[in-house]
């Protein structure tokens, strides 16, 4: 069923393991991603960005897809579905098309301007029962254009924001969107400690979880890490099922070019990336 991610991402923290965020694309991402969380008895965040809601003909479009394919396929198991890294603008569209989620990124702005937007939004989405996440300190990397700059939060920045009564708050700790570069330093461990000492309860958003080895996540939770968004592995690994199907000449015998066998395998390879990250994030059996 379509939830905030309030309750699921409290009582993660609560419990010590974290919710992955995994984002969609496209119909077999959404149907891909919601079948393995039902199968491993998991909540799930869908997110999307503003340039796959574009791609997929606009959040509404989204929404309904969403909301049907949970009616269709008998999805028990908490689902939000989630605008990341949202403009303000952006924002206020996913909540007129049914999102029960949304990221307010005004990492960019001057804290104060943050601060303002984010206070506004806090109080739509609590009148309408959705879930909030702002972010702090912009994440390295790049998403949808946008280039973050691997900044590492202020504490005290967000503890103000954490304060405005949003439900969840990405910070950044040195982690990059996409794949990570050799001499990446790993994450700030020590800022994420701090920021949890001032933030208590506050469930903590880490982005750009591709390549971040196991024992990273697992301090990250421990220290605080309650929502993991995961985006550019299940890329990687549809790309790389669908490759080896079309090299291996599957697509010229009988019927195997038909998009329900093409695209068949790297379907198969984002359930599979997703079950192992439910795994190594604890999330299995605590829908
Ligand atoms: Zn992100």
């Amino acid at each position: 069923m379509l939830v905030s991610a309030k309750e699921m991402l409290n009582k993660a923290k609560a419990g010590k393991y974290a919710v992955g965020q995994f984002n969609i694309n496209n119909l077999e991402w959404t149907k891909a991603i919601l079948l393995t969380a039902q199968e491993q008895n998991s909540p799930v965040i869908l997110g999307v960005s503003e340039g796959a809601g574009k791609y997929m003909c606009g959040f509404k479009t989204v929404a309904d897809m969403v909301k049907a394919m949970i009616d269709e396929l008998g999805i028990t198991v908490p689902v939000a579905l989630h605008l990341d890294h949202g403009s303000y603008e952006g924002a206020k569209k996913c909540i007129e098309a049914g999102f029960s989620s949304i990221m307010f990124d005004g990492s960019h702005y001057p804290i104060e301007e943050n601060i303002a937007k984010t206070r506004e939004l806090v109080g739509v989405c609590e009148e309408l029962g959705l879930s909030i996440e702002a972010e702090v300190g912009a994440i390295g990397g790049e998403e949808d254009g946008v280039i973050g700059g691997g900044e590492v939060a202020d504490p005290g920045e967000c503890k103000m924001i954490a304060d405005l009564g949003v439900t969840m708050l990405a910070a950044g700790i040195g982690n990059i969107h996409g794949k990570y570069p050799a001499n990446w330093a790993g994450l700030r461990f020590d800022t994420l400690d701090a920021i949890q000492q001032l933030t208590g309860t506050m469930p903590l958003v880490l982005h750009g979880g591709t390549g971040i080895p196991a024992d990273m996540i697992k301090k990250a939770i421990s220290l605080g890490v309650s929502k993991i968004n995961v985006n550019t592995e299940c890329q990687l690994a549809f790309a790389a099922a669908t490759r080896e199907y079309i090299e291996a000449g599957k697509d010229l015998e009988g019927k195997g070019f038909d998009p329900r066998k093409l695209l068949a395998p790297g379907v198969e390879a984002i359930k599979a990336t997703v079950k192992e990250k439910m795994e190594l994030f604890g999330s299995v059996n605590k829908a």
